[in-house]
C-alpha cells in the first residue's frame, strides 16, 4: 500500500514554440517593471535581442555567467542588480545561467524568471549552488525557485546536437534517479517516466537534424518534467558521484552525468525493479542500464570518462569521497561497498557497457 508525501512548487510554465512572444506579458504577471537580463558571454546576442524586446522593461545586461556559479560573480551581480534598480533577475540561458539568477534571489529576493536554453532544468528546482575557493556549495532555498519558466523550443535550436545529448541524459539521469528516491511519489514516478520516454525518443532525432522543431519541442518538454523530479525528490548514488567528479575532478557537468548514468543505475538495478521497469518501458529497451548507454553510444555521446579528462589513478580518490558522506541510495553506499564502486567506476573510465 503506498504512502506518500506530495509537495507542490509554485512556478508558472509557459511553453511552447515562439513562446518567448508572452515575455513581456510574464514580466508584467510579475509586478515587475526593471529585469536584469542574465547570460554567458556566448549568448550575449540573444540576451541582447530579449532587452530590445523588452524595451523599457529591461534595466540592462549581466552577461558574465559562468559554469559553477562563483561567488564573487554572483555578489557583482547583486551589486549590478541593485546599481540598475533590477525588480527581477530574467536568466536566458542554461544551468548556469538559471543559477546566477538564483545566486541573486538569494541574496537579495528578487524573483527570478527564467527562459532555459538548454535541458539541465535546473529552472525547475529550488536547489542553488555557489563556489568559493574552490568548494561548491548547494542549499534548497523556496526563494530561488523560478516564479515563470518559459520554455521556448526555438531557442534550443541553436545548442550543438553533442551539447543536445549529453543535457539530455543530465535530464534523464533526474527522472531516473527520482524514481528510486526514498520519498517519492506517483505525481513525479509519472513525471519521471514520460520525461525518460520524451527525451529518448528526441535526442536520435536531434542527432539527426539539430533544426527538428517537433524533436526540439518534445526533448524541451522532457527536460521540464525532469526537472520538476530533481526539484521534488532526493538524488542517489548517481548525482552523488556527478558532484564528485565534477567538484573534485573538475570535469564537465552533462558529459560526467552522460558517462556515469547507465553504471549507477546497473549498481542499482536488483535493489530498485519497479524504477527499472519504468526506465525500460520509456526507453523501450530490454535492460534500464544498456539502455541508457546505447542511447548515448549511438548518439555520439561520450560514454568513457577517461575520454573527458579522468585519469584512471583518481579513481579511489572518487570511491573513498562517494563512501563518505553517501547520499541515501538504494543499494547501500558504505565502505564494504568500495569494491563494487571501484568496479562501476572502472568500467565508466574504460567507457565498458555497464555490468551488473
Ligand atoms: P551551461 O549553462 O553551463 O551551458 C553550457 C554552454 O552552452 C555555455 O557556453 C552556454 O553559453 C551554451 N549554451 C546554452 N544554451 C545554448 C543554446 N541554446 N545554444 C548555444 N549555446 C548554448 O550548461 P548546463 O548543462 O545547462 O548547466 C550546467 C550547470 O547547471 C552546472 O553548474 C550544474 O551544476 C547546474 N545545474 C543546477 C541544477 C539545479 O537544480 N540547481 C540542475 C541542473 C544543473
Amino acid at each position: 500500500m503506498r504512502s506518500f508525501v506530495y509537495n507542490g512548487q509554485p512556478s508558472r510554465v509557459v511553453f511552447g514554440a515562439g513562446s518567448l512572444q508572452y515575455l513581456e506579458r510574464e514580466v508584467q504577471l510579475l509586478q515587475a517593471n526593471r529585469a536584469l537580463v542574465l547570460c554567458t558571454p556566448e549568448q550575449q546576442p540573444l540576451a541582447e535581442a530579449i532587452a530590445k524586446r523588452l524595451g523599457t522593461k529591461a534595466a540592462g545586461i549581466y552577461p558574465r555567467a559562468v559554469m559553477h556559479v562563483p561567488a564573487d560573480t554572483a555578489a557583482a551581480a547583486v551589486d549590478e542588480a541593485r546599481r540598475l534598480g533590477a525588480d527581477c533577475a530574467l536568466a536566458v540561458g542554461g544551468g548556469s545561467t538559471t543559477g546566477l539568477g538564483k545566486a541573486i534571489a538569494l541574496q537579495s529576493g528578487l524573483p527570478v524568471l527564467a527562459v532555459p536554453t538548454t535541458y539541465a532544468g535546473s529552472e525547475m528546482t529550488p536547489i542553488w549552488g555557489m563556489t568559493e575557493s574552490g568548494l561548491k556549495k548547494t542549499g534548497r532555498d523556496p526563494r530561488v525557485l523560478p516564479r515563470t519558466v518559459i520554455y521556448d523550443p526555438e531557442l534550443t535550436i541553436s545548442l550543438p546536437a553533442g551539447l543536445s545529448v549529453t543535457s539530455g541524459m543530465n535530464a534523464i539521469a533526474h527522472a531516473a534517479e527520482g524514481l528510486y528516491a526514498q520519498d517519492s511519489n506517483p505525481v513525479m514516478d509519472l513525471m519521471a517516466e514520460e520525461g525518460i520516454r520524451a527525451l529518448a525518443d528526441a535526442l536520435p532525432k536531434i542527432t539527426d537534424d539539430p533544426n527538428d522543431l517537433s524533436a526540439r519541442s518534445n526533448a524541451l518538454y522532457g527536460a521540464w518534467l525532469c526537472g520538476t523530479v530533481l526539484g521534488n525528490v532526493g538524488m542517489a548514488l548517481h548525482h552523488k558521484l556527478c558532484h564528485t567528479l565534477g567538484g573534485t575532478l573538475n570535469l564537465p557537468h552533462a558529459e560526467v552525468h552522460t558517462v556515469v548514468l547507465p553504471h549507477a543505475i546497473s549498481y542499482n538495478a536488483a535493489a530498485a525493479p519497479e524504477a527499472m521497469q519504468r526506465i525500460k518501458r520509456a526507453l523501450q529497451s530490454e535492460d534500464a542500464a544498456l539502455g541508457l548507454y546505447l542511447l548515448a553510444k549511438t548518439n555520439g555521446a561520450p560514454v568513457a570518462l577517461r575520454d573527458i579528462g579522468m585519469k584512471s589513478e583518481d579513481i579511489d580518490r572518487v570511491v573513498q569521497i562517494a563512501v563518505q558522506n553517501p547520499y541515501w541510495n538504494p543499494r547501500p553506499v558504505n565502505p564494504e561497498a568500495s569494491g563494487a564502486l571501484r568496479e562501476l567506476l572502472q568500467r565508466a573510465w574504460e567507457g565498458a557497457p555497464p555490468g551488473h
